[in-house]
């Protein structure tokens, strides 16, 4: 008898490790409830997460079985579990998060101490690291070895069969949360999915950036499949394989479109590559700078941000998604990150700290990999890279729209205002929108700024 150890995949269709198992004989189907590694994601995810884990379990019961659900550190509890039932196996699904390449590392140990056989899978990425150069310094040059590693089609699902029948009380914490969490496990995720397939997809490289499309479809313009994928409860090769049927069916610009889908998840693929072959991504600079670069962390400061009252609309507009949705579109998520780590010169690590509290799509490689791309300090073919929050808007949402959703005190201030928000007179701003904050920096000057300090870094003045 195994054990199928679930960590990061509460699903049971496309789960590498799982579909093993049941090939090789019974399977009692574990789920750890590690409060120390659970410790370390925000309120929000780790909700949504428990959520999808008892999806997982009453999937398990409809099948007859059960998901056995036990607390504390995996390196005691397996061991526990295997005596208990005579398992002579441990199979689970590799990650690459450090925390959780302890664990396993440590489960091993203590697995191996018993004479138990452990096996472990690729299931988290379309390509494996492992198969591609340690390095590459920018992402087209990632994406062209990337794209050339042909994709695995989805798992089978597992034989049912092979899942021992037993039924067991235990289950994980019901943890309420402040904010609303999309439809959890396998179920909402193909859900959400299919929508998008069918509404969105074949549109997507058109829409993606649109911000007023978004407020009016926010499940169309872009897929918001980040909860369920970072999560684990859909895998990465059914997105893969159900983007690819689209694009085989679809030509001119609807093969564009959908393509663009695909492309975008070479950079999550991009970020556990990184991760893979730099475990302190989350702590250190990728690349390496000859001076210190002059973070000012200002307290003040990063409250505005936190808080959306910088005065910039976009940058405000943002971070209220956040709050509100646990979520930001990828545009202004682009916006704000910038704007902390380059007009306000606050360290990129406290506004990843701050997104893993609030983000319910929280992902360690991605966060982290995009905090570093965005404040230049990681893989990027731009030296300075610094969005301008004030043309961002007028690209991106001249109308106003997504910020208006967002930010109530400018419900009556006409767009072009809005967009020349941090540019206009003190007396103009006051008279038209009292309620809302004067920009906390000058444009120009937390440009120039940011330029300075980073050439300096550099060593290029
Ligand atoms: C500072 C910063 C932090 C981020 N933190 C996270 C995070 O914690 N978790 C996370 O999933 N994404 C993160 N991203 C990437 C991106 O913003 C989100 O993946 C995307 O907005 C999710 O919305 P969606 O599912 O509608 O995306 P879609 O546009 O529909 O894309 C589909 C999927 O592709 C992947 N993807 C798309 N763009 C990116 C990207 N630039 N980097 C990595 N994966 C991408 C995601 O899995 C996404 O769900 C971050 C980006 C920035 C700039």
């Amino acid at each position: 008898m195994q054990i199928f150890w679930h960590r990061r995949d509460p699903r049971i269709h496309d789960n590498a490790g799982l579909t093993a198992a049941t090939r090789s004989g019974n399977v009692l189907p574990v789920f750890v409830y590690d409060t120390e590694l659970l410790g370390t994601i925000g309120s929000r995810q780790r909700s949504f997460y428990f959520q999808c884990i008892r999806e997982l379990q009453d999937q398990y019961r409809s099948l007859g079985s059960d998901l056995l659900v036990r607390s504390g550190s995996p390196e005691e509890v397996l061991p526990n579990i295997a005596a208990k039932h005579n398992a002579d196996r441990v199979v689970y699904n590799e990650h690459y998060r450090p925390a959780r390449q302890n664990r396993e590392k440590a489960v091993k140990d203590a697995l191996s101490a018993e004479d138990i056989d452990i096996k472990s899978l690729t299931d988290l990425v379309l390509v494996s690291p492992s198969r591609l150069d340690s390095r590459y310094p920018t992402h087209s040059q990632f994406y062209d070895d990337w794209e050339d590693v042909p994709k695995l089609s989805p798992f089978s699902d597992p034989d049912t069969d092979a899942f021992i029948e037993f039924s067991d009380a235990k289950t994980v914490p019901s943890p309420s949360s402040d904010i609303e969490l999309p439809k959890p496990g396998y179920e909402g995720a193909r859900e959400r999915l299919d929508t998008f397939i069918d509404e969105g997809i074949t549109s997507y490289n058109d829409n993606r950036d649109d911000l007023a499309g978004a407020v009016e479809s926010p499940k169309t313009t872009v897929s918001r499949m980040s909860p369920y994928i970072s999560v684990g409860a859909i895998g990465i090769r059914e997105i893969w394989a159900a983007a690819s049927e689209v694009y085989n069916a679809v030509h001119g610009s609807e093969r564009r479109n959908v393509d663009k889908y695909r492309y975008e998840l070479s950079w999550r693929e991009q970020n556990y590559h990184l991760l893979y072959y730099m475990p302190d991504l989350a702590v250190s600079n990728y690349k390496t700078f000859p001076n210190d670069i002059d973070w000012r962390n200002d307290q003040e400061d990063f409250k505005a941000w936190a808080n959306g009252k910088t005065g910039y609309p976009l940058v405000d507009a943002g971070m209220r998604q956040l709050e509100q949705e646990g979520y930001i579109h990828n545009r202004p998520r682009q916006v704000v990150a910038s704007f902390l780590t380059k007009h306000l010169l606050i360290d990129w690590r406290k506004g990843a700290r701050y997104f893993t509290k609030q983000l319910i799509d929280h992902d360690y490689a991605s966060n982290h990999g995009s905090w570093q791309w965005i404040a230049s300090t990681g893989t990027d073919s731009v030296d300075v890279r610094i969005f301008d929050p004030v043309s961002q808007l007028a690209k991106y949402d001249s109308g106003a729209k997504y910020v208006k959703q967002y930010i109530p005190e400018l419900q009556d201030v006409p767009a072009d205002k809005i967009v020349d928000w941090p540019t206009l007179s003190p007396g103009e701003r006051s008279q038209l929108a009292p309620q809302y904050p004067h920009p906390i920096v000058d444009r120009n000057g937390g440009y120039e700024r940011a330029q300075r300090v980073f050439e300096e870094a550099l060593g290029k003045r």
